[in-house]
């Protein structure tokens, strides 16, 4: 297992047997509401790799856009991972519920056009209006085009 990570309240635990893929920070209106934040971190990781640990049945999924699915505890709402229904086997996983170490640091920060007026960006990494370039970030199980 190279990572694991809960949600807060502990009912569901999840194990990561591959490698997080490289991530930004996304300052887009929905990272905004799923995280009740400034912006989402999220890194890619194949399913194949992930087991999902939920005893209680406490996991629930929602459909945020047509075809964009958030899977988050119903009993915490801690936010967990999401997926796109075209691309299943790969899902992308919400950093802050990691428990294990990651040591990755973020690329970018991507749809800085959307990002709150509350919200102070003061290091060097590059910014994009939208969805970062590939060459800086590959967004592995997002929607980047
Ligand atoms: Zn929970
Ligand atoms: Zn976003």
């Amino acid at each position: 297992m190279n990572h694991f990570g809960s949600c807060l309240c502990g009912s569901i635990r999840y194990e990561v047997d591959g490698e997080l893929s490289d991530f930004g920070y996304c300052h887009c209106r929905s990272c905004q509401k799923a995280s009740g934040s400034a912006h989402g971190a999220n890194a890619g990781v194949d399913r194949s790799s992930l087991r999902v640990l939920d005893p209680e049945g406490t996991l629930l999924e929602y459909e945020s856009s047509p075809g964009k699915i958030r899977a988050f505890c119903g009993k915490c709402g801690s936010p967990l991972f999401a997926w796109l229904t075209g691309t299943p086997e790969l899902v992308r996983i919400r950093l802050g519920s990691l428990d294990s170490e990651f040591t990755k640091t973020a690329k970018a920060h991507t749809f800085v056009s959307e990002s709150a007026a509350w919200e102070t960006i003061d290091d060097n990494l590059p910014q994009f209006d939208t969805w970062a370039d590939r060459n800086v970030l590959e967004q592995t199980g997002s929607r980047q085009p």
